[in-house]
């Protein structure tokens, strides 16, 4: 398949999609990014990258970074997990409450900001500095020692977190959070300012396509296990509360970011990326998912 070629038709027909959607800006930093941005990186098992637009200028990755947390966290503690955050939907948006409450702050699962905080609570418990393994696993999986979270946005964000730290108190009173609920904020805020592109969100997410193994790191990131259930996980609950409808159109396990970043796995074949800042009502970046519908549509590479 002529990947390059496909990309560049992709990235044509996208042209009337821009204008549809917004920009996100309940963290003022985010606000200020360029609406017109579009890249596209494809990393095949084999090593093999093709890229396209702006997939080499770094962006803020967000919620994307949930699913490097779960990775991490799964390797440190193993099936443990799954006793302080579940693995189901919630048809909520990412930040909500409403479920928290009626489900005495067990949060349904990693990708909403609730189970995101219990993740990165459980990673401060086993780490001596939670942040710093969060920034060397994210180098380490993107083959590239200079990702580093951002600064700015990571103040930008823990200045408006209100909601982030109501979830952490309402969690930390059902006994679900074991850390300084100051500590765990400053630290989710750090990993999702985390500053990187589309070619090195395709790099990290290799493992996920190819049963656990980057070709990349040449490394063995993930067992086999684990990366059959992470991406369940991202097919059932990595785009907010729209996952049926983004399984209809895209059909791969994803995991988007308010940002305007999606990461998207191809099992056994590829992990491929895509950047663009407006999002839909639902958070997900409206031209990247245009741009994964079209590229599944055309490669019929839909694991369905
Ligand atoms: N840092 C964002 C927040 O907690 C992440 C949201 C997202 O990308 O879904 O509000």
């Amino acid at each position: 398949m002529n990947y390059q070629a496909i990309l560049e038709n992709i990235q044509e027909a996208m042209a009337p999609e821009f204008g549809k959607g917004r920009v996100a800006d309940y963290i003022p930093a985010l606000a200020n990014v360029s609406p017109n941005k579009f890249g596209m990186a494809i990393q095949l098992i084999d090593g093999t990258q093709f890229k396209i637009g702006d997939a080499n200028e770094n962006f803020s990755i967000q919620s994307i970074s949930k699913l490097f947390m779960l990775q991490l966290v799964m390797r440190n503690v193993g099936d443990m997990i799954w006793t302080k955050v579940g693995k189901e939907p919630s048809g909520d948006a990412f930040n909500s409450m409403v479920l928290l409450e009626n489900e005495k702050g067990f949060p349904r699962n990693p990708f909403i900001n609730a189970g995101a905080i219990v993740t990165t609570d459980m990673l401060m418990s086993n780490s001596k500095n939670a942040a710093d393994q969060f920034k060397n696993y994210m180098r380490l999986i993107s083959n590239n020692p200079s990702v580093d979270f951002d600064m700015d946005v990571a103040k930008s964000e823990l200045g408006t977190a209100h909601v982030n730290f109501a979830l952490a108190h309402f969690m930390k009173s059902h006994g679900v959070i074991n850390n300084p609920i100051d500590a765990l904020i400053d630290i989710y805020c750090k990993q999702c300012s985390m500053s990187m592109n589309c070619v090195d969100l395709a790099t990290a997410s290799l493992a996920l396509a190819n049963k656990g193994y980057s070709a990349i790191c040449n490394d063995s990131v993930l067992s086999e296990r684990n990366v059959k259930r992470i991406n369940a996980v991202m097919l059932t609950c990595g785009t907010y509360d729209s996952v049926g409808s983004f399984a209809y159109r895209v059909g791969l396990p994803t995991k988007s970011g308010v940002g305007g970043g999606i990461v998207a796995i191809v099992p056994n074949v590829m992990a491929i990326s895509v950047w663009s800042p407006e999002l839909d009502r639902f958070g997900n970046s409206y031209v990247g998912t245009a741009a994964l519908e079209m590229f599944t549509t055309i490669t019929k590479l839909s694991i369905f």
